[in-house]
């Protein structure tokens, strides 16, 4: 039984209700509900003119209700009197097969049938810039090697404490708050879960990370490559399969089974450990569309050097043990790392084509390929056959879009609307005039 908004008002002086949704572009939208509107909505949804969001509607399209998850609401922490509820979009009686979150749970669903449920955390890097956008918030946050700085971290521990202090109090689990490898760049930990509750958690820590920075006068970014010469946004995933949802798990289905031996198993990953991983790597290449989806995506993945000295980021489709320069990293038993996505990721998408990969490499016993347990970044060239990650995001729309198998997973409906959105948003970037083909080309 669903919780009841209205009731959930009532207990808890709630005064409005944000129904929000995800559209393709993993922009949030939402609309301000009074509780004493609240019961109605819960039943049929607040319409929104889905054209007038990045989903690939028309105006004639009738109206997109976003029906909300009442189990998933949260009372925002730094004002008790609204709560944010995510919310299903639905069309004429009918789940929108385009809607990101619709995405999610048609995949959730569908592992579920097969004994699987997918667990994973995220760690979603972010900068906090001047409101401009232009530089860092802190102009003596300048050091070479910034990863773990103390200092600099006394300087933004308002805004660091007061977003841990709300993650405490949501019982999220929130366990560590590091200054990462960049000046003005931050990571923030809480617990793995359920690959919807990870996805809203992500979206909400999203929105409350801007929304705290902006109270402080600061600008929260988790664009994947906000600064020049400095390392990217990541938005890792550590990732596990288990028996069952949520507290009912019991058994890790990725932990090694007793009597393996493949090379997997020595990192303690099992028979379907191994070829969800396969499936990842098989299907790597065209997933970046979903993991990587901007223009600017590709200028983390493909970066030379940073100022600290390594992206943290890979460039080829090649996995490891404990190590992070591949794209994929076997951290210890039962899990693994996919270090692919960055920030831009749709948090909805990203869980979405996790499972897609990986149910498609179990259906297919995909063989993950050798181990390489070098220094990526020192010694890829070495190397053969690996295939490189895409180059821009034209590469990777291609890749997706040559991807049946994961085109289809991802659902066809789906999957037409994000390339059509997604090549639309390439061209406009190829319009845009730019000064480096000037500087090289004026006097050509
Ligand atoms: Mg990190």
């Amino acid at each position: 039984m669903a919780i009841n908004l209205e009731k959930f008002a009532k207990d808890n002086g709630v005064k409005y209700f944000m129904i929000s949704f995800t559209d393709l572009f993993g922009g949030q939208r939402a609309k301000l509900v009074p509780a004493r509107a609240i019961t109605d909505m819960q039943e049929d949804g607040a319409g929104f003119a889905g054209f007038a969001t990045w989903l690939d509607m028309t105006p004639a399209h009738p109206d997109m209700l976003a029906v909300p998850d009442a189990d998933a609401v949260i009372i925002l922490p730094w004002n008790k009197e609204i709560a944010w509820v995510p919310s299903n979009c639905v069309m004429e009686g009918e789940d929108v097969a385009q809607a990101p979150r619709n995405v999610l749970r048609r995949l959730i669903a569908e592992a579920a049938t097969k004994g699987m449920h997918v667990k994973t955390g995220i760690e979603a890097e972010f900068f906090l810039l001047t409101p401009q956008g232009d530089q860092i918030s802190d102009p003596y946050d300048t050091a070479a090697k910034p990863c773990y700085d103390q200092q600099a971290f006394m300087r933004r521990l308002d805004v660091i404490r007061e977003i841990s202090d709300y993650m405490l109090d949501l019982g999220w689990g929130a366990y560590q708050n590091d200054h990462e490898d960049a000046n003005g760049q931050w990571e923030m930990n809480w617990d793995f879960d359920d690959a919807l509750k990870t996805a809203d958690k992500h979206s909400f820590f999203k929105f409350m990370a801007k929304t705290v920075a902006e109270k402080h006068g600061y600008r929260a970014t988790f664009m994947p490559k906000p600064v020049e010469g400095l390392t990217g946004n990541g938005c890792h995933a550590h990732i596990s399969v288990w028996d069952a949802p949520g507290t009912a798990a019991k058994t890790n289905i990725f932990a090694m089974d007793a009597n393996q031996t493949s090379q997997t198993a020595e990192l303690g990953l099992s028979e379907k450990g191994r070829y969800f991983l396969g499936g990842i790597m098989k299907h790597a290449s065209a997933l970046a569309a979903i993991t990587n989806p901007t223009v600017n995506s590709y200028k983390r993945i493909n970066a030379p050097r940073t100022t600290s000295g390594a992206t943290w980021a890979p460039n080829t489709v090649t996995w490891t043990g404990n190590n992070r320069t591949h794209m994929v990293r076997v951290p210890g038993p039962g899990r693994f790392e996919l270090r692919l996505p960055d920030g831009a990721v749709n948090p909805y998408l990203l869980q979405a084509v996790i499972i897609a990969a990986g149910l498609s490499g179990i259906a297919s016993q995909a063989d993950p390929g050798k181990r390489h347990d070098i220094d990526m970044y020192a010694e890829g060239h070495k190397v053969r056959g690996a295939p490189k990650l895409p180059l821009n995001m034209l590469d990777a729309l291609r890749a997706y879009d040559r991807d049946k198998g994961l085109k289809s997973a991802m659902g066809e409906e789906f999957s037409a609307a994000f390339l059509k959105m997604k090549y639309s948003e390439w061209n406009d970037f190829c319009g845009h005039f730019s000064d480096w083909e000037k500087a090289n080309t004026l006097d050509i």
